[in-house]
């Protein structure tokens, strides 16, 4: 009788080892969602900051604005000649 609770004690260490194992997949798996959301992420905050960073060209002149109030004074001031594009009608400058 004196090994039974040795043998369970070795279960209980297997089952724990088991757990540890399961627990290291979990969070490899959560890691790899995690690295894999924040690359959507970034593909997104790269897209929107590369929207938010150019992206007005102007038509007359090829320069690129970061917003469309700047392209407006922009165009207002370089182009007063050239009709407004429509995207800046409804732009308050
Ligand atoms: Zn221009």
């Amino acid at each position: 009788m004196v090994c039974k609770p040795k043998a369970m004690l070795r279960v209980q260490v297997a089952k724990l080892n088991m757990a540890r194992g399961q627990q290291k997949i979990q969070s490899q798996q959560k890691n790899a969602k995690k690295q894999a959301e924040n690359k959507k992420k970034q593909g997104h905050d790269q897209k929107a900051a590369a929207k938010a960073a150019l992206v007005y060209t102007c038509a007359v002149c090829r320069t690129q604005m970061p917003d469309p109030k700047t392209f407006k004074q922009h165009f207002e001031s370089k182009h007063p000649k050239s009709p407004l594009p429509p995207e800046l009608v409804d732009v308050e400058a």
